[in-house]
């Protein structure tokens, strides 16, 4: 461990109602400066045993308290969080990397919505029932929360994700144990200080931060746990489901993509461009739903590539605390490379790097030269084949290639592991239905991107994912349901 000279701010587990130190701490970085910054404890099996035992004992009050009750509850934190607004986002901001602009207006409203989203929808459900005069019966469904809810979640929308997961969880009468990234582990303790005024009692929402090899994985592993919901790598997700096969755990995965925007030659380009541009670079292109792979019909691959890159290069990098930047720091120093590491191959294999990365220069404020940076990347003539298209890159680069006809492009964007999200640009309507019925992908937008209705499922095909969030879909994975048949 370094010497630390300024106070670092530590983290403690959050264990039924309480704050409580850990043996070990792991250090965190903040990336933009590359400074260590904070303390997150390390936690593991020890600690993932006391908070399942917590949530364990707080099952019983909570599962039975009524859905309004639950829902007054949800909505209260919702409050206390967009109170705290501007401190959640400056402490996302620093974090993560991401830009204070993308946390105030994204991540942070987007966490509290997740409560107010499910303190509505709890109560709304009904369930099912079937008459069966011949028989006399009447069938019934009824639905009962599962139990102590292991979530596990990523480090690129920390708090949105796992409120994203503890919202619909404990609104449908389940208590659970949340491990954030070891990474990004800040608002989610800001958030565990607001517990008790919102009026969650001790023991629903536990806590752990720590490694996943470590705390992440003895949560997948423990035999009180009986449903995971995970959001990450599809590496990760192939272990949680190794480990948790031989309890036959519940699983839901949201996973990688590697998505395409499919650009037709009567797209309305006024509206493709500045939403592509979002697409591939918001957030540090660090959103599973970015766009990495952008297929331009022949006739206006050239116009659009200038277009592309003219406006790309307006894109400004740098100090993540200034409301005009709109390119934050990567999330690691490890990351970068990675990242880096794809423009170098993509320029091995031939392809050409027309703007960012190795083209031009990055000037950084002073404090921010240690800091992850690196400039929006956009590569051309890349083969369908390469690395560059078929992985996951989870950083600020894009490939932009040309095709000929519908029927090709369907094919080409649908040749990857993945099937998270596609976007596709045409002013045929015909056209726009044709393509998003045939591409492989959870999630398709047309003329748009990412505007999202809650109600509604979110999650990827194939490498991408298995089940669906959203109102009805959560509560299910959520809830268990049970058929009842009356004979009169
Ligand atoms: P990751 O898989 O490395 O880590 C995700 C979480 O899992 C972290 O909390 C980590 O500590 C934990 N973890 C790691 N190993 C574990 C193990 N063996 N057992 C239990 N937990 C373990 O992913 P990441 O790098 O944090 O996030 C980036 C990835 O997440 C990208 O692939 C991205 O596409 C994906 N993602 C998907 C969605 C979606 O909704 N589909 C959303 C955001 C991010």
């Amino acid at each position: 461990m370094m010497a630390h000279s300024k106070a670092l701010l530590v983290l403690e587990n959050f264990i039924g109602g309480k704050f409580v130190p850990c043996s070990s701490y792991i250090d965190s970085y903040n990336p933009s400066t590359g400074d260590v910054y904070c303390r997150v404890p390390d936690s593991g099996k020890e600690e993932v045993e006391a908070a399942v035992k917590a949530a364990k004992n707080a099952f019983p009050v909570w599962s039975s308290k009524s859905p309004l009750e639950r829902s007054q509850i949800l909505n209260k934190l919702a409050d206390l969080i967009e109170h705290d607004l501007e401190a959640f986002a400056q402490a996302e901001s620093k974090d993560q990397g991401k830009t204070i602009t993308f946390a105030r207006t994204v991540d942070i409203p987007r966490a509290v919505y997740n409560f107010r989203f499910f303190a509505s929808s709890i109560l709304h459900h009904t369930t099912e029932c079937t008459e069966m005069a011949t028989m006399g019966c009447v069938h019934y469904t009824s639905r009962a929360p599962v139990g102590v809810a292991g979530l596990v979640s990523p480090w690129n929308l920390p708090l949105y994700l796992l409120t994203w997961k503890i919202a619909p969880a404990i609104a449908c009468g389940n208590t659970v144990v949340a491990k954030p990234s070891e990474m990004t582990s800040v608002t989610a303790w800001m958030m565990c200080k607001l517990l008790e005024k919102a009026g969650v009692p001790h023991g629903v929402v536990n806590v752990v931060f720590g490694t996943g090899a470590k705390a992440g994985e003895a949560l997948v592993c423990h035999p009180d746990v009986p449903l995971i919901s995970f959001t990450g790598s599809t590496l990760t997700a192939q272990r949680i489901m190794e480990k948790s096969a031989p309890h036959c755990k519940r699983l839901s995965l949201e996973l990688g993509g590697k998505n395409p925007a499919i650009i037709f030659d009567d797209a309305d380009l006024t509206q493709c461009i500045p939403t592509t541009l979002r697409s591939s670079f918001a957030n540090q292109g660090e959103i599973c739903l970015c766009t990495s792979r952008i297929f331009v019909q022949r006739g206006i691959y050239s116009e659009f590539l200038k277009r592309f890159v003219a406006e790309t290069k307006k894109w400004k990098v740098g100090n993540p605390s200034d409301p005009t930047v709109n390119v934050g720091a990567l999330i690691s120093k490890e990351h970068l490379e990675k990242v880096r590491s794809y423009v170098k191959k993509a320029q091995a294999e031939g392809a050409r790097v027309l703007c960012g990365e190795g083209v031009d220069s990055l000037a950084l404020p002073t404090g921010n030269q240690k800091g992850y940076f690196m400039l929006p990347t956009v590569i051309a003539e890349v083969k369908d084949e390469s690395c560059c298209m078929q992985e996951e890159i989870f950083g600020p680069v894009t490939c932009v290639v040309a095709f000929d006809t519908e029927e090709e492009v369907i094919e080409r964007a649908t040749s990857v592991k993945y099937g998270l999200a596609a976007t596709v640009w045409s002013s045929n309507v015909g056209r726009v239905h044709r393509v998003a019925q045939r591409l492989q992908s959870g999630l398709v937008w047309t003329n748009c991107w990412l505007i999202r209705d809650l109600n509604l499922p979110f999650g990827g095909m194939k490498a991408s994912g298995i089940g669906r969030e959203g109102a009805k879909d959560s509560y299910e994975f959520f809830t268990e349901v049970k058929t009842i048949t009356i004979k009169h």
